[in-house]
Formats: structure tokens, sequence, C-alpha cells
């Protein structure tokens, strides 16, 4: 029997992977990290669009396993800007010394499984293997950038940029003439500080989405003091909430209020600005009615901000509020009334071609010298997919995956044993503050390795039953309310060719952490440890 190298080899060195090898580290466990970015940071280091912040504040949007970390660390703002976050994930490294566990520019390219020594073997895209008892995917639900499919993008002279990766030295836009392609919230955040600096800006909207003010601000001292002197009580109330953020969540029917009690709470909430402008009423995303009139809400918004009525209808979307994620600007409508930007409704034709000077709409060519991909991600299973994940009896991830993935809890699959996933699908990731839910699972999982060691097991899988059985669960909760009655990332439709299956789950944070446990409690409850 071939020796592991190391009891945990862990893919990815964003928040999820970072945590990961720091409680690996705890637990007297060996782990190393490969990751294919230069540093640590994963969503951080990746995406350094202008404009890139967090859209769950600063105070919540971090880690809490180190009690002295929290209570130390000050953010500027109250959506701190990536740069700021992506020092705060160096800091973490730096202050538990984790950088020497991580092999940086390391692709994963294959992870196989083999069954006589119950290892995972990875391989990377230049040929280095590593091996070890478990393997733990922590390749986050959105890294894996979405290049649009158009004709001739190849072929343009000047510089085109995606979001997620983004050139670490800066894009200068002063006098030039630029597209943005996508309108969702990387396009939503970058645009008004591209405008800024652009002598043009065009910008190719397919759907328009629903945005709400951050009133970003620097970060009021006394709050943040605040927040940390009640700090345990502030993340556990935020647990116990279903998207895991502490806040003000009405629980009251939109429609039982009057039109003017509404109209006053989504002013208020309006005011407040963040994503909790939807925790208005309870009922928001399951009655038609409700959703209607927040909707008509946001549409006067737009429409009172832009000087161009036209303009404002196209800004105007048409689907219920809450189907897709919600973005959170600072000025994003308000740039549209500069003279110098300029929408184009992609709605009813899209882009044919991108040439070597621009954009081509229908009969209409926009040249121009640089062109921003905004165009998302293949979500949640897309980072998972593009490595060749073999299992028992060579069992394919990606070939099982075709119609749309299926897991049990997010963690693991049958089939795959000693393998775990942070955040999969299944798992309420997306729909939550995802640092909470990331160091959840992360302590399941290695509390889980902790077991197999105290029992001497050497592997642990999940039952099929168990995963059809919680994939089923996933699939029932998420045709509830009205969020499945629009496309979404949540559901693959971004992406031509993949299956259209609900992802995330949609049950909520409590819930879910409640079943975790529950798991736990019975002794490992769809697993089989042998
Ligand atoms: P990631 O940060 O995505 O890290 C995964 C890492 O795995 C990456 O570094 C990647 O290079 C590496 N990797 C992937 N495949 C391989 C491979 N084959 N081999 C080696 N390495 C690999 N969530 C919130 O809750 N609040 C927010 O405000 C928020 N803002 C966001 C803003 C942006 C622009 C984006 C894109 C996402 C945002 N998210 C937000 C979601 C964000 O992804 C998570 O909050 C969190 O950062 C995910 O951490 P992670 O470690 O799970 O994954
Ligand atoms: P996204 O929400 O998927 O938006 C992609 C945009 O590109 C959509 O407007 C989409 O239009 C458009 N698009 C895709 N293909 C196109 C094509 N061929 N032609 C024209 N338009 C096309 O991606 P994202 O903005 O990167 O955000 C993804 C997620 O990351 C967010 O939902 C959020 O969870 C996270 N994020 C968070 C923040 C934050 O505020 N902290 C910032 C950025 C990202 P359709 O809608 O028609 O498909």
């Amino acid at each position: 029997m071939t020796k592991p190298q190391f009891d945990v080899a862990i893919v990815g060195a964003g928040f999820a992977g970072i945590y990961l090898l720091y409680r690996c580290r705890q637990l007297g466990l060996t782990a190393h990290v490969w990751e294919a970015g230069g540093g640590v940071g994963g969503t951080w280091y990746w995406n350094r669009y202008p404009g890139a912040r967090c859209d769950i504040e600063s105070m919540q949007y971090s880690y809490q396993f180190d009690q002295d970390l929290q209570q130390e660390w000050d953010w500027s703002e109250r959506y701190s800007p990536q740069p700021e976050i992506l020092r705060y994930a160096e800091h973490v490294a730096e202050r538990h010394n984790l950088l020497d566990g991580i092999t940086f520019n390391r692709r994963v390219a294959t992870a196989c499984y083999d069954e006589q020594d119950s290892t995972w073997t990875l391989a990377s895209e230049d040929g280095a293997e590593l091996t070890a008892r478990v393997c733990v995917m922590a390749t986050g639900c959105l890294s894996k950038p979405n290049w649009p499919d158009i004709n001739g993008l190849g072929s343009f002279q000047g510089e085109v940029h995606h979001t997620a990766l983004w050139p670490h030295t800066g894009v200068d836009f002063t006098n030039k003439r630029v597209a943005v392609i996508g309108t969702g919230s990387s396009a939503i955040q970058s645009i008004p500080l591209i405008a800024q600096d652009a002598a043009d800006l065009t910008v190719f909207q397919r759907t328009p989405n629903y945005s709400i003010p951050a009133h970003n601000a620097p970060m009021d001292p006394q709050y943040a003091a605040d927040i940390k002197a009640n700090y345990a009580e502030m993340r556990a109330r935020a647990k116990q909430s279903v998207p895991g953020i502490y806040g003000r969540y009405n629980p009251d029917s939109a429609m039982a209020a009057s039109a003017e009690e509404r109209h006053a709470e989504f002013e208020r909430r309006w005011q407040e600005g963040g994503l909790l402008f939807m925790g208005a009423y309870g009922d928001l995303m399951f009655d038609q009615a409700a959703n209607d009139s927040l909707v008509a809400f946001v549409h006067d918004k737009i429409r009172g901000i832009l000087n161009d009525p036209d303009v404002a209808e196209k800004l105007c979307p048409k689907n219920i509020i809450g189907g897709k994620r919600l973005c959170v600007d600072t000025n994003y409508y308000a740039t549209y009334n500069r003279d110098h930007v300029h929408l184009v409704d992609l709605s009813e034709t899209p882009i044919s071609t991108v040439n070597a000077t621009g954009v081509n709409v229908g009969d209409t060519q926009y040249d121009v010298d640089i062109i921003v991909i905004a165009t998302g991600f293949d979500a949640m299973t897309g980072a998972l997919t593009s490595i060749d994940i073999r299992g028992r009896g060579d069992a394919s991830l990606g070939e099982r995956w075709r119609d749309g993935p299926s897991s049990y809890l997010g963690l693991a699959m049958a089939d795959f044993p000693n393998l775990f996933t942070v955040t999969g699908p299944g798992s309420p990731s997306v729909f939550t503050n995802m640092l909470p839910t990331i160091e959840q699972h992360v302590e399941w999982i290695t509390d889980c390795i902790m077991h197999m060691n105290r029992g001497d097991y050497h592997a642990i899988e999940a039952t099929k039953d168990a995963e059809e059985a919680w994939w089923n669960h996933v699939q029932e909760v998420g045709q509830l309310g009205l969020k499945q009655s629009t496309d979404s990332w949540y559901m693959g439709a971004n992406v031509a060719g993949k299956a259209r299956v609900f992802m995330p789950y949609y049950g909520g944070f409590p819930a879910y952490c409640q079943k975790c446990e529950e798991v736990v409690g019975n002794g490992y409850e769809g697993f089989v440890l042998s």
C-alpha cells in the first residue's frame, strides 16, 4: 500500500482553501493546497476590475473563526473594495503561517481515486502529482469565467478583458472608446468608474438587472465598535437568518400593508441600501402581487433617475425582482445620463460579430478601443467539471453531471469516496453570505475527517439513496415561490448548452445547518464508512 503524502489535498486558495488548510493544521492533519492563481484570495485575486467590492457589509463578509483577527481588523468602508479584501486574505494566510502549505500557479487537471489504497492523486497541468487520503475541492462557485460565444471576438485588434481575469497592472481607459458586454453585478460595479475615465462608453445589454444603491461610505467607527463589542451575538443571529446575514427582516406580508405603508417601507430600505432591500416583507419572493409592488417601486426609481425616458424603459427589468442575484451599485443608473455613455439593447438583436475595430449589432458597427467582457461565470459546477475527476470504478464526475449536478448536501457524491466539495451544488452557498457558509462547510468536512481517523476508517462515501433524496429535496425547494420563474446562472441558464437544473439549496442556511448536524448526530447518516 502506498503511503499518502498528505492527509488532505486541497484545491483552491480562496477563503475556503485558506481556512481548510488552517483547520487541518490545527487538528494535526497534514495538508497541502494547489492553487491556479499566483496568490491567495480566489475571487478577490482574480476579479480586479474597477469598482469590485463586496455586496455584503464587510463587518459580516469576513471570517469569524479567529476572534482576535475579528477585533483587530479594521475595514475602511461599509463595502470594502477588492484590494482591501485581497489584503485581508493575504493577511490571514501570513498571520497563520499558511503560505508554505500552498503551491501557487498550479492548476489541477485530473483527480483520480485509487480504490486499492483509498487515496486521491491529483495531477496538475504542468505534470506534478500530489497524493492524499482525502481531497477537498475548494474551487469556488464563481471561479470559471464564462466567455460569450461571439463570432470574431478573437479578431478584435484592441484590448479585450474579462472582468474575472482582470490584468494586475490595471487597464487605462483614459481617452478610450470602450464597450462593456453584460449588465450583471460585475458590469454594474465597473460601468460608473469606466465612464469616469473613458472618452466614450457603450454598454451592450441583453437583459437589464435590478440594482439597489449601496450607499457605500467610509466605515463609521462607532458602528464598527458596536459590532465588535457584540460580534459573537451578531454572528449567531446571522446564522439564524435564511441568507446568513444579520439584519432587519420583516416577516409580514407585503399586501397586508396599505400601499402607503408599503411605499414607505420600500423607501426606507432604498435609503438604507444594499441586499436587505429584499427583507422589506416576508413574502416578496412568494407572492406575485407583493413582488409586483416592489418591481413598480424600483421601476419608478429608475425612471426618476434617468433623464431619457427611452433609456429608462430599457433599464427597467421585465422579470420579477429577486429572480437573479440583486445587484448593489454606486451611481449605476445615473451614469447613463452622461452624454458619452450609450446603451445598446440586445434583447431583440444580439451582437452578430466582433471584427478588428469593434462590435456589430444588426447593421450598426460600434468602433471601440477596449472591450470589457462582463459575462459572468460557469457557476457552481464549472470549476469542478473542468477537472477530470474520476471516482470509484473510473466514474467521471463530468459525465455524471452532464444533465445537471447532483450531490449529497453539496458536500459529497456517491462513487467519489473521500472527496468533498466546499459550497458545492446542493448547498445554500450563493444564496447566503458566503463566508459563514464556507466556515460551516470547512468545519463539517474537517470534523468528518477527524471522525474517520478516530474510527480508523479509510473511506467515507455518500450513498446513492441519500444523494438522490437530498437532490430531490433541493429541486422541490427550488420550485417554491417565484425564484425559478427567472432564467439565471443559479440554474445554468447563462451558459450555452448547460443543463438547466436548480443548483443552490433554497431552503435557507439554518435548515441546512440543522440537516448537517442531524447527519452527524445520526452517525453520518447517508454515508458509508469503511
Ligand atoms: P474562490 O474564491 O472562487 O476560490 C477558488 C480558488 O480555486 C480560485 O483561486 C481558483 O483559482 C482555484 N481553482 C479553481 N479550479 C482550480 C484548479 N483546477 N486547480 C487549482 N486551483 C483551482 N459572496 C458573498 O457572500 N458576498 C459578496 O459580497 C461577494 N462578492 C463577490 C464579488 C465577485 C466579483 C464575485 C465573482 C463573487 C463574489 N462573491 C461574494 C462570491 C465569492 O466567490 C465568495 O464569497 C468567496 O470568495 C468564495 O471563496 P472560495 O474560496 O469558495 O472560492
Ligand atoms: P452575471 O450576473 O452572470 O452577468 C453576466 C451578464 O452578461 C448578464 O447581463 C448577461 O445577460 C450578459 N451576457 C452573457 N452572455 C452574453 C452575450 N453573449 N451577449 C450579451 N450579454 C451577455 O455575471 P457577473 O456580473 O460577473 O456576476 C456573477 C455573480 O458574481 C453575481 O450574481 C454575484 O453573485 C457575484 N458578484 C458579486 C458582486 C458584488 O456586488 N459583490 C460583483 C460581481 C459579481 P443575460 O442576463 O441575458 O444572461
